[in-house]
């Protein structure tokens, strides 16, 4: 391939790509035309015919051979535990965390939050995600890891909407049956709370002085359960004020349904209603998860206009169960993919992400379901934008949307015969035939490689710094097993608590 011209575009000069096939999400699905598409500063400007006739002294580009889809959209991520991936087996959210979140940690240094958010984004870009939210855990909120974060994403190129999570309420809050199952030191080792108010001074702090383009910022209240009233508020108004999105999780286990019986009378026993009363429901909301969700929440959620973004690897990884993904989207809620921690899914990988998907759903259907390969795709495309505020600049191909274009290598076995271009993409391909990737016109992955980033020293730093890192993780693991009895005991009193419905059952939601 002659990418020496290709370079000059470097998202400024005008680009024409032909002989691929093109893939959109509102186009034909199964066998796509070979169309050209014309790319002008850094934008789709034209396709067919008019890209091959307004594109006549533009750079040619040849993509023979390759199907190319929208840049994808991973919905829901966390760059900072990808170093954790491949530590755990099956295991529950709250012994999981015990392990892997960051509060759980020796603070750790710029150099390392740079190399993680470095390396997480390179895997999305070769995995051919273009945009992606990152819910990410900046302990004590420091500027300069805010910057190490948003320094390391520009190297890569990739496009990022961040959320630095935040709680004020002590963990315990989070954790229903906690003072009949741990005893009081262990209450005690498990943390308190801290004063929400100079938490968002911080934020504010970072949203003003840390910027670059391509990268935006957005509210991530981790998880309701350990976020106060008052926390949630600020949340709501600060995102009136400003237009940022909010972020959260939600009833991602059986333990947080639970929790929301026993600790919200006021709310019915609802987090949703919670949300709701606080004035945080509304179109700028991204639900994480909700795999434990009743269905006339799904339906308040519906109404609100909040979207889900899904983590089925993540939920069948952490023994969670299954999203009632028919049901959010027959209530016509917004739906995007996410890859989730890659210390619990391991893999920032789309096409997974895709492939639980459909299958899930189409599990969870009445009768034969002939669009489950087709849902899991707008998901990891149009459904991600939308979630991510960005429904007018990616997730299609289309004139005036971003370049953000995904080539996928379609010469392989896989491939062959070509039947259907989603149902492989979604069913058949790995990750690995994605080739090359553009950002607003610029080529970010060439021949699976970073344009932008030398993967051979990036891994030669993972390798040194997990070495670094044994230590620390030798005590986190000491410190883990000592609440293991704590836990298994709350597991016990929330397996016995009824709650009316069943999600690890795989049946169709009864309405
Ligand atoms: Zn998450």
């Amino acid at each position: 391939m002659n990418w020496t011209g290709v370079d000059t575009a470097q998202g400024h000069g005008s680009l024409l790509i032909s002989g691929a096939r093109v893939l959109d999400p509102y186009g034909e699905l199964h066998r796509p035309p070979v169309t050209d598409i014309l790319v002008e500063q850094g934008r789709i400007v034209a396709l067919g015919g008019e890209a091959h006739a307004r594109g006549r002294s533009a750079q040619p580009f040849d993509a023979r051979g390759h199907l190319i889809t929208p840049g994808f959209v991973n919905a829901h991520c966390h760059s900072h535990d990808m170093l954790l991936r491949g530590l755990f087996e099956q295991k529950s959210l709250e012994s999981w965390g015990m392990i892997a979140f960051p509060f759980n940690w020796p603070s750790r240094g710029a150099e390392e939050i740079a190399l993680r958010t470095r390396a997480h984004g390179i895997e999305c870009l070769l995995g051919g995600m273009t945009t992606i939210q990152d819910m990410v855990t900046l302990v004590d909120f420091k500027q300069e890891h805010a910057e190490a974060v948003v320094d390391a994403y520009s190297q890569t190129g990739i496009e990022a909407v961040i959320a630095p999570q935040f709680s004020d309420l002590p963990g315990v809050a989070g954790i229903p049956f906690a003072e009949e199952c741990f005893s009081a030191s262990e209450l005690a080792a498990l943390g308190g709370g801290v004063d929400f108010e100079p938490v968002a001074e911080k934020l504010k702090s970072i949203f003003k002085h840390v910027s670059a383009p391509r990268l935006s910022w957005a509210l991530g209240p981790v998880q309701l359960q350990i976020c106060s009233d008052d926390a949630l508020r600020w949340t709501a108004d600060h995102s009136a004020e400003t237009g940022l999105r909010i972020y959260t999780h939600l009833y991602e286990t059986r333990s947080e349904a639970v929790l929301a019986r026993h600790s919200l009378a006021a709310d019915s026993g609802s987090a949703v209603r919670r949300l709701a009363r606080l004035g945080i429901a509304g179109a700028r909301l991204t639900i994480a998860h909700g795999v434990w969700i009743a269905p006339d929440e799904i339906r308040q959620l519906a109404e609100a206009g909040v979207g889900l973004a899904a983590n089925t690897v993540t939920n069948l990884k952490l023994m969670n169960g299954f999203a009632p993904i028919r049901g959010y989207s027959d209530e016509g809620m917004t739906i995007g993919l996410g890859c989730d921690n890659s210390s619990a899914s391991d893999a920032q990988n789309i096409f997974q992400a895709m492939k639980t998907f459909a299958l899930i759903r189409a599990m969870q259907s009445a009768a034969d379901d002939e669009s489950a390969a087709s849902e899991a795709f707008r998901a990891a495309t149009v459904g991600g934008a939308r979630l991510l505020g960005l429904q007018d600049e990616v997730g299609r191909i289309a004139p005036g949307y971003r370049a953000n274009l995904a080539f996928i290598d379609v010469r392989g076995p896989a491939w062959r015969p070509f039947n259907s271009a989603v149902r492989q993409l979604v069913y058949g391909e790995p990750g690995s035939g994605v080739s090359h990737v553009m950002v607003r016109g610029t080529w970010v992955v060439k021949e699976r490689k970073s344009a932008l980033v030398d993967e051979a020293s990036l891994c030669r730093e993972l390798d040194q710094t997990r070495d670094r890192m044994q230590r620390d993780l030798e005590d986190v693991w000491r410190k883990a097993a000592g609440f293991g009895r704590g836990y298994a005991a709350v597991a016990r009193r929330v397996a016995d608590e009824p709650l009316g419905f069943d999600a690890r059952s795989l049946k169709p939601p009864a309405n």
